[in-house]
C-alpha cells in the first residue's frame, strides 16, 4: 500500500496534510526517512514510525463501550457530550461512530466503529440481530405481559412488534426484567412497556448479537474488541 494512502486511511490528515508531514521528515520506514508518498510499504512487515512513534496499520477500529447515562450516542451534538467525546484522541482519528442508538438515559453495550459495512449488517432489519436489555419497570410485570410480548405488541404509532422474549427476574411494585428483541425501533423497549401500561425507569443493554457487555468496564469505559469477537459479529 502507498504510504500516503495508509496514513490518510488511518486518519492522520487529508492527502495534503500527509504530504506536508512527509516533507517535514516525520516519517521513517525501517529506520529510513521517507519523503515520497508514492513509496509502497508492506503493512504486515515494515516498521513505520511517525515522529518517533510506531504506527500499527489498521483500517478499522472496533470498540465496546459501557455507555453511561447522560451522554448522546451520536458523533456530534450541539449541546450534550457524545460517546465519541469520551474516546481518547488516538481512537478518534479513525472517525468512528456508534452502531445504532441508545437513548440518552440508557446505559450499557454500545459498539463504536468506523466499519460502515458491519454497522449496516448489524442494524439491517433483515438480519434480526438479537439485543438483550435489563430494565427496571415501575409496576408489576406479569405472565400476561410475557405472553403479550411473545405475540408482539402494538406500539403507539400502530406498529406491531416482532415477538419479544421477556423474562421476569423480580416482580413487585417495581419489577426487574430482561427483554430480548430483534428489532431496533425508536425507544422500542420503553414503548413496548408503555403498550402494556408500564413505565421503564432504568434501561441497560446487555448484549448485541453474540457479544455481551464486559462487566469489567465501568460506565464510560471502553475497550477494543478482540479479533475473535469481530469475527463473531460478522
Ligand atoms: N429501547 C429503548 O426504549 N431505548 C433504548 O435506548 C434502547 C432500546
Amino acid at each position: 500500500m502507498r504510504i500516503d494512502k495508509m496514513l490518510a486511511n488511518m486518519g492522520y490528515g487529508s492527502r495534503k496534510e500527509v504530504k506536508k508531514l512527509l516533507k517535514d521528515g516525520g516519517l521513517q520506514v525501517n529506520g529510513e526517512v521517507i519523503k515520497d508518498g508514492k513509496v509502497h510499504i508492506d503493512t504486515e512487515k515494515d516498521t513505520v514510525m511517525l515522529y518517533g512513534e510506531q504506527v500499527e496499520y489498521k483500517e478499522y477500529i472496533y470498540l465496546l463501550m459501557n455507555k453511561p447515562p447522560g451522554v448522546i450516542s451520536a458523533t456530534e451534538d450541539g449541546q450534550d457530550e457524545t460517546v465519541i467525546d469520551l474516546l481518547q484522541l488516538e481512537d478518534q482519528i479513525f472517525n468512528p461512530f456508534p452502531v445504532g442508538r441508545l437513548d440518552k438515559d440508557t446505559e450499557g453495550f454500545l459498539l463504536i466503529t468506523n466499519d460502515g459495512q458491519l454497522s449496516h449488517q448489524l442494524l439491517s432489519p433483515k438480519r434480526h440481530v438479537p439485543k438483550t436489555y435489563f430494565a427496571v419497570i415501575d409496576g408489576e410485570v406479569t405472565e400476561a405481559d410475557v405472553e403479550a410480548f411473545k405475540n408482539g405488541v402494538t406500539l403507539d404509532d400502530g406498529y406491531e412488534t416482532k415477538p419479544g422474549d421477556l423474562t421476569i427476574l423480580k416482580s413487585g411494585l417495581t419489577s426487574d426484567i430482561e427483554l430480548t428483541i430483534t428489532e431496533g425501533k425508536f425507544h422500542q423497549v420503553k414503548r413496548m412497556f408503555e403498550s402494556v401500561g408500564k413505565r421503564v425507569v432504568y434501561l441497560k443493554r446487555l448484549t448485541m448479537g453474540p457479544l455481551e457487555l464486559d462487566e469489567d468496564l465501568e460506565l464510560g469505559e471502553y475497550r477494543e474488541l478482540t479479533e475473535e469477537e469481530v469475527t463473531l459479529l460478522k
